[in-house]
């Protein structure tokens, strides 16, 4: 279950919008609020006092506050009681010939249940708002008090709470003590964003300073002892960012324990979920994706009204570019698994385009809004280069921070600092789907001293214009050229090599958001998993023994498939099974072209495991996986994780853990063409 279901929790709280309280008539300004609440953890309870100044005189100002909150009193300055209404979770103050300030105190109740038939494309856990002994979490859409048409220019706000439950909200924390049985904090925004969110608890807090912003952590005792491990990756991820995307828009950053399992990004903190902390990969993909969300989606806000933006690009800067950064292939690798994950989930019934995407719902969703917007700004970037796509982030994030910015703004900002005309980057925005393309009518031809490849590339309807790279491969070694295909369904291409062409490959990096064919899609530990036809060989250089083989197939519900040795392996059975075979066999035939066979430095030491999935297109298509132990202990301590891995095709263990993981490159379809071996001129 690694890995799975915890990168689902990732969201971010996009501010929501003013709900029914969206201004018709000008609404008041609010130079300031101050919300003093004190938490009754006991009885699920809070009451509270808000202190509202309007900026300049108004008749009447609308303020949202949960239905079920009973009001005790509205006053203004001089204590004179002031006419107000409530309805439906809108409270009417009629403000007409008094002074601009106004003192609401209000009593609610918030007790969510943790839902126990938790989905993974609930993030949620049914939980907006819930005040409990073992935590509270008062979202903002919960609106626990009373807020404003429009954001407060300036935001205070004072928690009480029994005595060693720590509380945290938006803004700097200005103080925090324990006195008289009671633990007090206090809370302010120089630049408020949204409706605040709050969470408390017993947590034991620790605290750290990076270019000049305040780090915190709220954990609990259970979980206190990481909290160096989260700080240092703050303190490492910050910057980092900040160097991208301009300066941190807010006065702190602190990771904060929920009490469920919760992925959540909020202006200046994130709250992860217990069991979520502990998971050893999470400081470096739940978090930093959290931290990136500070700049975009919390800092810049997401104007809707084009679609969701901001979960395409952290997922983007953060998932991926930390990957990218690790190495080539881990980047082309993520960018070919999310158009794996797309062409396996999205069907035409449940595609939208991105200017659709909300929020999340379920993987086919996902896939969407994350991944092919993702894809977008891969593509974008790669476009009009580096340094145009982050001085263009940079631009929207001076102009557009505590603001709202559209896929417009950011599509604006790249084609100001790159000069480029990126009108023709829309049409992925507003249709759903991608291009479908393959080779096809490929020829190979001696040219004078060279080679001469022809070739047409193919697509579907509905037809895109794109620009499209291929690479030729030689024993000379590779040459890439992007093609630009015309949005018709035949783009002839040429291509030459000084050296006899081995293989063409189509987008060879998934640099391109396309729909993958069905055989595009490369086999995964999950082909051996499902496959129904399954055969297990031992090759004479096999270094597990037969009973350590048999369990690892058993780990991959493959316990009742039949083990042969490679000599009594006959063709006609090699042909028609799927196969795991333990070594690397004599007949090389077996293993399918692409396979990787331990040459690098290391690989194949005795503390190793390589397993990689292969498919055959021929005599028969059908998937080979090859299990390759360094040594009987390597093979005990690491093959029972490979079932974890599902969706790679390429797994390396060594010194304990797992070193790299990734998929195949295409490997058939029309993204591959296999040249005859030719004598070079
Ligand atoms: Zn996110």
């Amino acid at each position: 279950m690694r890995g799975i279901g915890v990168l689902c929790f990732l969201l971010v709280m996009l501010f929501q919008p003013l709900l029914a309280l969206c201004a018709q008539d000008a609404a008041p300004k609010v130079a300031s609020q101050e919300i003093r609440v004190a938490l009754d953890p006991a009885r699920h309870e809070l009451c509270g006092a808000t202190v509202l100044t309007f900026a300049g005189v108004a008749k009447q100002a609308r303020l949202g506050l949960a239905p079920a909150a009973r009001i005790e009193s509205v006053q203004d300055a001089g204590g004179e009681k002031v006419p107000w209404r409530f309805d439906s979770g809108s409270l009417t103050l009629d403000l007409a010939g008094r002074a601009a300030t106004v003192t609401v105190t209000w009593r609610a109740s918030f007790h969510d249940e943790v839902s126990r038939n938790q989905t993974a494309e609930d993030p949620s856990y049914g939980v907006n708002a819930s005040i409990g002994e073992e935590g509270t979490f008062l979202g903002g859409g919960a609106l626990w008090y009373p807020v404003p048409e429009q954001v407060p220019q300036s935001r205070t706000v004072k928690v009480e709470a029994p005595v060693g439950i720590e509380a945290v909200t938006f803004g700097a924390r200005l103080s925090r003590e324990t006195l008289g049985g009671v633990t007090r904090s206090v809370w302010r925004e120089a630049r408020p964003v949204g409706i605040l969110s709050l969470c408390a608890g017993p947590y034991l807090v620790e605290e750290r300073e990076v270019a000049g912003i305040k780090l915190y952590s709220y954990l609990s005792r259970d979980n206190a002892a990481l909290a160096p491990r989260y700080l240092d990756a703050v303190a490492r991820y910050l910057p980092m960012y900040q160097e991208l995307f301009g300066p941190y828009p807010f006065e702190k950053y602190a990771v904060v324990e929920n009490f469920f399992p919760t992925g959540y990004g909020f202006p200046s903190f994130t709250l992860l979920g217990g069991s979520v902390i502990r998971l050893p990969f999470i400081v470096d993909t739940s978090l930093p994706h959290e931290i990136a969300h500070s700049w975009w989606g919390n800092g810049v806000d997401v104007d809707a009204s084009e679609g969701n933006w901001c979960e395409g690009l952290v997922t983007y800067l953060a998932d991926y570019l930390l990957k990218e950064r690790r190495s080539e292939a881990e980047g082309s690798d993520y960018r070919r698994q999310l158009l794996i994950d797309y062409a396996s989930l999205v069907t035409p019934q449940n595609d939208f385009p991105l200017t659709s995407f909300a929020s999340r719902s379920d993987p086919a969703s996902r896939a969407i809004g994350y991944g092919k917007g993702a894809m977008v700004f891969h593509m974008t970037r790669r476009h009009i280069g580096d340094e145009a796509f982050f001085a263009g982030l940079r631009q929207v994030a001076r102009e557009r921070m505590y603001r709202d910015a559209s896929w417009s703004d950011l599509l604006r900002a790249f084609s100001e600092r790159s000069g480029a005309d990126l009108s023709g980057f829309r049409t992925w925005l507003t249709r759903p789907g991608g291009p479908r393309l393959a080779l096809a009518d490929v020829t190979l031809r001696r040219d004078g001293k060279g080679w001469r490849v022809n070739g047409v590339v193919r697509q579907s309807a509905p037809f895109s214009a794109v620009e499209l790279p291929l690479r030729l491969e030689s024993a000379g070694g590779a040459t890439t050229e992007v093609v630009r295909v015309g949005a018709r369904e035949e783009t002839p291409f040429t291509l030459t090599s000084a050296a006899a062409p081995g293989r063409l490959l189509l987008d060879p990096a998934a640099d391109l958001f396309r729909i993958l064919a069905q055989d595009e899609i490369p086999a995964t530990v999950n082909s051996v998993k499902g496959s129904t036809r399954l055969m297990g060989v031992v090759a004479r250089d096999c270094r597990a023994r037969p009973e350590t083989f048999r369990t690892f197939l058993a780990s991959l519900s493959q316990g009742t498939a039949p083990i042969v040795g490679e000599d009594a392996l006959t063709s006609t059975e090699a042909a028609r099974r799927d196969l795991v075979i333990c070594g690397v066999p004599a007949d090389r035939s077996l293993i399918p072209a692409g396979a990787e066979l331990p040459t690098a430095a290391g690989e194949g030491a005795a503390d190793s495991l390589l397993f990689q999935v292969l498919m055959r297109a021929a005599p028969e298509k059908g998937a080979v996986a090859l299990f390759l132990p360094g040594s009987e202990c390597a093979a005990l301590q690491y093959a029972p994780k490979v079932t974890h891995y599902g969706k790679y095709g390429s797994l390396y263990f060594a010194g304990g853990v797992n070193r790299r993981k990734g998929t195949a490159a295409a490997a058939g379809g029309g993204a591959v063409v296999r040249f005859q071996p030719q004598n070079n001129p």
